[in-house]
């Protein structure tokens, strides 16, 4: 049996907890976190939510980590409507455990709604499921350094209906993922594959929300990239494939010779990456004159040729910060410097990493700890 009890929660709906009658031994917990990789081993625990139209959002629940039932109906498995998030919860270097910026994941899981015309979760509703979660699952925060509790909060259409429109129902779920460090052995900078054959995203698309099927549509470019023998692929503009806009599911840094760093702005066709939004103000803090602009493919390589770009990275929550050090397209490649990680990559890395850790300072307040 399943002991319910209602806990105060600062949104209107209260989550009830019903928490897993049978979550695994600590040597089973100690075993899984002893390699967690990324996104295989789950906790014990989700959170979920339900939406109507006409009642709004309702059965707010925490329970064990459990698989869920749908009918063949269900409206997201045929039209789509499915969004999803990606956030952290750290192990404090002075103890306890804190999220990062989990208010701007609340904001973008809004805006991932609107464009998908699904219902919006109010912010305070979904930072009360992640620390209920975080609070259910605590002793799941991995605490080695690079380590963190990967937490996906999802919302998709739940109306058994075959009509084409906005679903008149939804459920919310969340659920967690202990997350190994990314690069156990140390930075390793990730090769590129140029699409020009595919797009992510087109003015007037889905490329600003993170809904499931940008990720669909994005396979097969990740696929060609791999047959090209590189790690991932960067994603171009949908008219003149030649401006960069991003590399899989990161955002993507120049750090140019002169000291400047430059971001693709955002355009409508890129995911606006909290990462990216954190590299921003790092860059800053550390004296860098940050441009929101535009490069083009041919900038990029001339820019190599010529010394005038030094360094390139990837950002992203998964992944944090990676370099770029090869890159290829259909007429050939190039290496980014010397294809090594460059130091203003690492120490931004470091930076970020030191804050998210509790080993830094944390200026801006980002940091959001779990009690
Ligand atoms: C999630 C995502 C990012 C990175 O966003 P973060 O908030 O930094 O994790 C970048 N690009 C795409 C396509 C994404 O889906």
């Amino acid at each position: 049996m399943t002991v319910r009890y209602r806990q105060p929660m600062s949104s209107e709906l209260t989550i009830e907890l019903a928490p897993s009658s049978s979550p695994r031994s600590a040597e089973d917990r100690a075993r899984l976190l002893a390699d967690p990789g990324f996104g295989q081993v789950f906790t014990d625990h989700m959170v979920s939510i339900s939406y109507a139209a006409d009642r709004g959002w309702y059965d707010a629940q925490l329970t064990a980590y459990a698989p869920i039932t749908l009918e063949p109906a269900t409206s997201v498995l045929h039209y789509g409507q499915a969004i999803f998030e990606g956030l952290k919860a750290y192990h404090q270097a002075g103890g306890g455990v804190a999220l990062f910026r989990p208010e701007m994941n609340a904001a973008r899981f809004q805006r991932s709604a609107r464009r998908l015309a699904m219902a919006e979760l109010p912010t305070e509703l979904f930072l009360d499921s992640v620390r209920a979660l975080v609070r259910a699952d605590r002793d799941w925060v991995p605490t080695r350094p690079g380590e963190s509790l990967y937490l996906r909060p999802l919302q998709f259409a739940v109306d058994p209906f075959l009509g084409v429109r906005p679903a008149l129902a939804y459920r919310y779920l969340l659920f967690g993922s202990p997350a190994g460090n990314y690069f156990p052995g140390g930075v390793r900078p990730v090769s590129v594959w140029l699409s020009t054959e595919y797009v992510r995203a087109a003015p007037g698309g889905t490329g600003e929300a993170k809904c499931a099927g940008n990720y669909a549509a994005s396979l097969v470019a990740q696929a060609q990239a791999a047959d090209q023998g590189c790690d991932q692929v960067v994603w171009l503009d949908a008219i003149e494939h030649r401006f960069v806009e991003e590399m899989g599911g990161m955002n993507l840094y120049f750090v140019m010779a002169d000291g400047r760093l430059l971001t693709p702005a955002l355009t409508g066709t890129l995911l606006p990456g909290v990462t990216r939004d954190s590299i921003l103000t790092l860059g800053r803090d550390l004296g860098m004159d940050t441009v929101e602009g535009r490069i083009s493919t041919d900038e990029w390589q001339r820019g190599c040729e010529d010394g005038t770009i030094a360094e390139v990275f990837a950002c992203g929550t998964a992944a944090v910060v990676t370099p770029v050090g090869q890159v290829k397209h259909a007429g050939g490649g190039f290496t980014v410097a010397d294809g090594a990680p460059g130091a203003v990559t690492m120490k931004l890395r470091d930076a970020l990493l030191g804050i998210q850790q509790g080993t830094a300072p944390d200026p801006h307040g980002w940091m959001v700890p779990v009690d």
